[in-house]
């Protein structure tokens, strides 16, 4: 990936977490925090910690000179307990999330706290803008990078394998190697599962690579695209979205840009057709709509409330729930997605079976007691998209609230979370999504900040070169 100058300000951007309390829900953090602390401190310990931070005094549980000397150390979250360096985290899954976290809780602790990585994949895929290699302005290459130099910089122990079961009584994690790792606490990123049962014939249309979905970190992609060279000009390619909430919203639609782009110039009479299940465009509706319309109107072609039910792989035919079947000659079908199988198999899915609900504060699982969960496998908060960069800045929020408790102090009530999210239109212009999202300890949940989700101005070339900024410091922050 070609990696600019990191000088696009995108640090202003990122979640802050400064520890403070503020008087309002203070009630709630104690109760979280005992809540998050039981079994694991005794009173005298519990009062030292909330003295530590200054809680007492903001619930008028101490004298006003001791508040006043506490609050001279409010927010000194330092790594000093034995706890810290004697305790063993383990994170599932080196995408967005386990990267952040692996390598923040490392630095954090100054390289005391022992952190284990499992994760089967030896290169991380980036997979935002890679749908620029649809639109053959860039090669798959550049999206990925391996995953050696991160663990070894920052003395990580990565497990090269797959987690296949937990046992959270016994704070036990099998691999399937048969192996099993003891932690003092887990934090599961494992992403999303693509449920393919739900598309009849697509598990078997999969299999003999006929149609691909290329959303994860695999070589898919470089299928898609083989499938998109080899289509006749006049040809149809479909792209069918999922129900929401799926893994990055905006990314079905800056695909068949892509897809668009490429076809424009190289078989202008071919056919993108948008097969969406949900009722309108989820993300930057307005701006895609007008930029299809004035760039790429007689090859996209968008089509709301369609949900895909079935493939027939030979005939390349799609059956819909209400329409009539469509055959077309590149059929790119994204089944509905659910939080990985570690995750659910081991009962952490508690939202219809598909996401994982978390207690914000420090992202541990609700039916779990020193089970964190992150990124695209939660159920997030009102208006928290299933982005990299959020599963990013929700590492980075876990990191500090992971040690702090370990160094018996009180995880930030007033973290903040961000959102951004590019989406290219040709090779050049892109338009965004932003967002921040703050702690709110009376709803015990995160809320976006009033204002901070503002309409992307029209797609532009500055917007595209911003792209690749962001994506150039989001690699640095990921893995090196
Ligand atoms: C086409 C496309 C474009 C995108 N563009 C953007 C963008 O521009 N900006 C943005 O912010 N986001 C973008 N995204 C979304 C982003 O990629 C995801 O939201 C992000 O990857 C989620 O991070 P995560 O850490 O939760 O999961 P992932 O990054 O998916 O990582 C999960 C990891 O867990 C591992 N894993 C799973 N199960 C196990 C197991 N049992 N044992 C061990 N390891 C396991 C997997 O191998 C994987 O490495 C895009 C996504 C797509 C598909």
């Amino acid at each position: 990936m070609p990696r600019p100058k990191r000088d696009h300000g995108i640090g202003d951007m990122m979640p802050k977490t400064v520890l403070a309390f503020s008087d309002p829900g203070s009630q709630r953090i104690e109760e979280d925090f005992q809540g998050i602390h039981q079994n694991r401190m005794n009173k005298r310990d519990f009062n030292h910690a909330m003295a530590s931070m200054g809680l007492l005094g903001s619930l008028g549980l101490l004298p006003e000179a001791a508040t006043a000397q506490n609050s001279s150390t409010r927010g000194a979250a330092t790594p000093q307990s034995a706890q810290l360096s004697q305790a063993h985290v383990v994170v599932v899954g080196a995408g967005f999330a386990g990267c952040t976290v692996a390598k923040t809780l490392r630095q954090l602790s100054k390289n005391t706290l022992r952190v284990t990585l499992v994760e089967p994949n030896s290169n991380f895929l980036m997979l935002a803008l890679s749908n620029l290699v649809l639109g053959e302005s860039e090669p798959f290459a550049h999206f990925t990078q391996a995953l050696a130099p991160l663990t070894k910089a920052h003395g990580i122990d990565w497990i090269q394998d797959r987690a296949v079961g937990l046992e959270p009584q016994k704070k036990t994690l099998k691999l399937a190697n048969a192996s099993t790792l003891t932690y003092d606490k887990l934090v599961l990123c494992p992403g999303v599962e693509l449920v393919l049962d739900a598309v009849e014939g697509l598990n078997e249309a999969k299999q003999t690579s006929r149609i691909v979905q290329a959303w994860g970190n695999d070589l898919e992609l470089q299928v898609l695209k083989r499938q998109l060279l080899e289509m006749p000009n006049g040809g149809t390619f479909a792209i069918a979205i999922p129900p929401s909430p799926f893994k990055c919203p905006p990314g079905p639609y800056e695909r068949a840009s892509q897809v668009a782009h490429y076809l424009l110039t190289h078989k202008p009479q071919s056919r993108v057709l948008v097969l969406d299940a949900n009722q309108d465009l989820l993300s930057n509706a307005a701006h895609f709509k007008r930029y299809w319309a004035e760039h790429y109107a007689h090859i996209i072609e968008y089509r709301p409330d369609h949900l895909v039910t079935g493939v027939d792989a030979k005939s390349l035919t799609l059956s819909f729930e209400v329409q009539d079947d469509l055959q077309v000659q590149v059929a790119n079908v994204l089944p509905p997605m659910r939080a990985q199988a570690i995750a659910r198999e081991a009962g952490m899915a508690n939202v219809n079976d598909k996401w994982c609900e978390v207690n914000f504060l420090n992202f541990e699982s609700r039916l779990q007691r020193d089970v964190h969960i992150l990124g695209d496998a939660i159920q997030g908060a009102p208006l928290m998209p299933k982005s990299g960069h959020m599963a990013h800045a929700q590492g980075l929020v876990l990191a500090k609230a992971i040690v702090a408790e370990l160094s018996l102090q009180l995880p930030d009530p007033n973290a903040q979370l961000s959102n951004f999210c590019y989406s290219f239109l040709n090779d050049h212009a892109a338009l965004h999504l932003e967002s921040l999202h703050r702690y709110d300890p009376k709803a015990r949940t995160y809320q976006l900040i009033p204002g901070s989700n503002k309409p992307s101005p029209a797609p532009s070339v500055e917007q595209g070169q911003a792209a690749w900024r962001w994506a150039a410091q989001m690699w640095d922050d990921l893995l090196s």
